[in-house]
Order: structure tokens, then C-alpha cells, then sequence
């Protein structure tokens, strides 16, 4: 008898009583290897010596104090930290409690740019399709996922999706990539043009998606052109880097590696490591100094920014990826996987793709390899391998409507950055054992 209203009441979940590095165990002592760190959270494991004395140091010390009053130690810090990682233009730190608040912030911070800038006519969001950025109602609006969205569209603002930049489902047989960037410049060009050349507020992308599409990296050179498109209509670019973002990708920031620098940015699960809620936007020099040269103040609040609990636990994260030099360890690791990967799947006859970056991988699911064509969505085969990989002992991260919103399966892996060679080919044996068991019951 339970009475949380679970995700899924039809569903019996077992009890995690306990973590320990890379495991969850459960009331039965089953251990199971945290192969997507919940949803790409769990950076450090579970049980890091030193997140957990940071935080007991910080509960003795001060527990909370509202940021409309005072600002507190860890904050600073850890305000100082993420600035001193970032370009020097991107220093400005707002914390929250999770990637959906950051995503609200960051859409209410271009807003107010806009409105303090002379502009209050920019208020067009444009996003891309097969995306997401959170749940609440704001960021659901602009998040392309389709099957998180479609129960409340009624209820959603107004926004735009353009094309995703997702070369393996679409960018055509005869296209190089440069023709593929071209074209995808031009979509968004023309998007803007028609909304009015001066009345878009921002364009929002996810530097490398994560959940919709499973680890889908960006064709080089797209995130700079689109970069160009947002500078020539005054639209700042967002870019959420929620899932992919504080080493996950092997680079601090995922968008080092595009050679683009946003107007503001969002980052949550790797920040805190899942030991405490908490997510921030960083937002450029320009953007913070006109709102405070505007009206002066920002218009939002939540009664937990900067807390400082939250924001001992994320320093003690921070600390601890940066002395370890773990985003070197990511690319090395990253590397392994990814050939483990190749060497399980690349000859499968239902994984159509192999993809990631660093230690964020994907494999899409395909009927047959000559036309990829997906499976039908009524079969739910990524639902059946998560659970069928659970009952193996691995936790990772399928999805489904990985194509477009309806069709595709994947399955993502987002294992702890602390994670062995030896844990790594558990995950990947034990993604193929799933895998094939599932196919042979449909
Ligand atoms: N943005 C991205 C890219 C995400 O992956 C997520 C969560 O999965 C969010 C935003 C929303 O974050 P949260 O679940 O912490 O509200």
C-alpha cells in the first residue's frame, strides 16, 4: 500500500534503500549499475565522501537564509567557480532548483533583456523539434517533445520549432554537411523573418540533445550558424545544456566544443550530482547590465534560489570534477564505451545508430538496417528494455518517438564519470542481453 501518487500507479518499483559509487541497491540487495545516472544526473555516483562532509559542514553551519535578505558563502563560491570555468562574458550566476526552473528564468531574463533594451515587441520563442526543456508550462512550450506535450498544448504559450539538426534521420541522402547547416541556417533565417524580423526574444536549443532523441550531437559547424542568424536579428541564444552540460560530454560546458558562446545557459542535473536539487542560468555581461541599468532589478524569484545547502552540495560536485580532471577521464572513458558500443552493436541488425559524446551515448533501434526503418511505436520496445535491463541489474535510459515524436525507440547511457572499464562492458553486455531478449518475445 503506497500512498505517493507514483509516475505510473499500475507499477511496483522496488525501494532503493541504498547507493554506493556507481550502484543503487535495493530492500532486496539487488544491486544495479547506475548505467544513465537516473537521467543523466548522478555524475559522482551515489555516497561521494566528500559531497556528503560538505553538506553535513554546511547543514551545522547555515541551513537557509533568503536570498531577498543575504547571500551566503557556498552561493558565492560556487557562483565564482562556474564563472571562472565559463567565458569571461558569461560570468552571472542564478541558481535554482532544477533544469525546468532554469529553463522559466532564462526565458523571463531574454524578456526582460528585450523589454529594458528598448524592445518590448520581442516576444517570440523559437525552439527546435524533438527537444526538451522541462516540464512546468513555460518550458514545455518550448520544448519539442511531443509526447510530453501533447496533453497540454491547450494550455501552452505560443512558440516556433524549427528543424532539429539530427543528421542520421535527417539530413538527405545527397547533402554534405555544409549543405545540411545551409539549409537549416536559411529555415531559421526565414522562421525569424516571418514572425517579424524584430520581434523574436530568443532561440533555445539543446547543445547536444539529450532525452528526446537519444544523444544526438550537432553536425559541426550548425551551433556557430545559427549563432550568425541569432546575431543579424538581435535574438540571444539559449542554450540548455541541462543534460549534456558540466562534463558529461568530455568539455565542461558541451558547447566548448561548437566554438559558439550563448547568451544565456542552462545547467542543472551534472551541477549538483543529484545530491541536492539544483540547476542555474549563466547569462551574459549584456543581458545581466541592461536589466540592471534598466529597471534595476530582475522580476522573478523562487523561495529556494542559492540555497545554500544545495550549493554546498554543487561546490563540493564542482571541486571534485575539476581536481580529479574529470572531464579528461570522460573522453578517455567516453572513448571505451563508445567502442564497446561499436564492437557490441555496429553489426546488430536492429541498431540502425551508435552516438554520443564523451560518456552520453545512444543506440537507435531499427527494424532492418538498409532503410532504418523504426519499429512500430504500440510495441513500446524502449519501455521493454528498461525494465528487462533493471531485472539484469543495469539502469539505463530508453525513449520512445525518438524520429519524430511517434516513432523510434533509443536507449541513452549516461554512466558516473567514476565509472571502471569493468563497469562499462557490464553495461554494454548487459544492454545487449536486454536488448535481445526483448526482440525475441515481439
Ligand atoms: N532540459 C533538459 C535538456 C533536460 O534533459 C531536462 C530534464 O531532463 C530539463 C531541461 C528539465 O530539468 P528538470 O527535470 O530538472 O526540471
Amino acid at each position: 500500500m503506497t500512498h505517493i501518487f507514483h509516475r505510473n500507479p499500475a507499477l511496483t518499483l522496488p525501494l532503493a534503500v541504498r547507493g554506493e559509487g556507481c550502484y543503487l541497491i535495493d530492500a532486496t540487495g539487488q544491486h544495479y549499475f547506475d548505467g544513465s545516472g537516473g537521467a543523466a544526473v548522478s555524475c559522482l555516483g551515489h555516497k561521494h565522501p566528500k559531497v556528503i562532509a560538505a553538506m553535513k559542514r554546511q547543514m551545522e553551519t547555515l541551513d537557509y537564509a533568503h536570498t531577498s535578505f543575504f547571500s551566503s558563502e557556498p552561493a558565492e563560491q560556487l557562483a565564482s567557480l562556474l564563472a571562472g570555468k565559463s567565458p569571461s562574458t558569461l560570468g552571472n550566476v542564478y541558481f535554482l532548483s532544477g533544469g525546468s526552473e532554469a529553463m522559466e528564468t532564462a526565458l523571463k531574463m531574454a524578456r526582460q533583456y528585450h523589454v529594458e533594451n528598448g524592445q518590448p515587441q520581442r516576444c517570440h520563442f523559437v525552439s527546435r523539434r524533438q527537444s526538451y526543456h522541462g516540464n512546468t508550462l513555460g518550458a514545455l512550450a518550448i520544448g519539442g517533445n511531443l509526447p510530453r506535450r501533447t496533453l497540454y498544448e491547450p494550455l501552452l504559450m505560443k512558440t516556433t520549432q524549427v528543424s532539429p539538426c539530427f543528421a542520421f534521420r535527417y539530413r538527405l541522402a545527397d547533402e554534405s554537411d555544409a549543405d545540411y547547416i545551409e539549409r537549416l541556417g536559411l529555415e531559421l533565417e526565414h522562421t525569424f523573418l516571418d514572425l517579424g524580423p524584430d520581434s523574436v526574444a530568443a532561440f533555445v536549443a539543446e547543445t547536444v540533445v539529450g532525452a528526446t532523441s537519444g544523444a544526438v550531437a550537432p553536425v559541426p559547424g550548425y551551433l556557430a550558424r545559427m549563432r550568425e542568424v541569432c546575431d543579424r536579428y538581435g535574438v540571444l541564444l539559449i542554450l540548455d545544456e541541462v543534460m549534456c552540460g558540466i562534463g558529461r560530454t568530455g568539455s565542461y560546458h558541451a558547447f566548448e566544443q561548437e566554438g559558439v558562446v550563448p547568451d544565456l545557459l542552462i545547467l542543472a542535473k551534472g551541477l549538483g550530482g543529484g545530491f541536492q536539487p539544483i540547476g542555474a542560468v549563466m547569462a551574459s555581461d549584456r543581458v545581466v547590465q541592461t536589466i540592471s541599468r534598466g529597471s534595476g532589478s530582475f522580476q522573478h524569484g523562487h523561495t529556494y534560489v542559492g540555497h545554500p545547502i544545495a550549493c554546498a552540495a554543487a561546490l563540493a560536485v564542482q571541486q571534485e570534477i575539476i581536481e580529479q580532471n574529470l572531464c579528461a577521464t570522460v573522453r578517455s572513458s567516453g572513448e571505451l564505451l563508445g567502442g564497446l558500443l561499436d564492437e557490441r552493436f555496429g553489426k546488430h541488425s536492429h541498431v540502425g545508430d551508435i552516438r554520443g559524446r564523451g560518456l552520453f551515448w545512444a543506440i537507435e533501434l531499427v527494424q532492418d538496417r538498409d532503410g532504418n526503418r523504426p519499429f512500430a511505436p504500440g510495441l513500446r520496445l524502449h519501455a521493454k528494455i528498461k525494465q528487462a535491463a533493471q531485472t539484469h541489474g543495469l539502469l539505463c535510459y530508453p525513449g520512445g518517438g525518438t524520429v519524430d515524436g511517434v516513432t523510434g525507440d533509443h536507449v541513452l547511457l549516461a554512466p558516473p564519470y567514476i565509472s571502471t572499464p569493468e563497469q562499462l562492458a557490464f553495461a554494454v553486455d548487459t544492454l545487449a542481453v536486454a536488448l535481445d531478449e526483448t526482440l525475441a518475445i515481439q
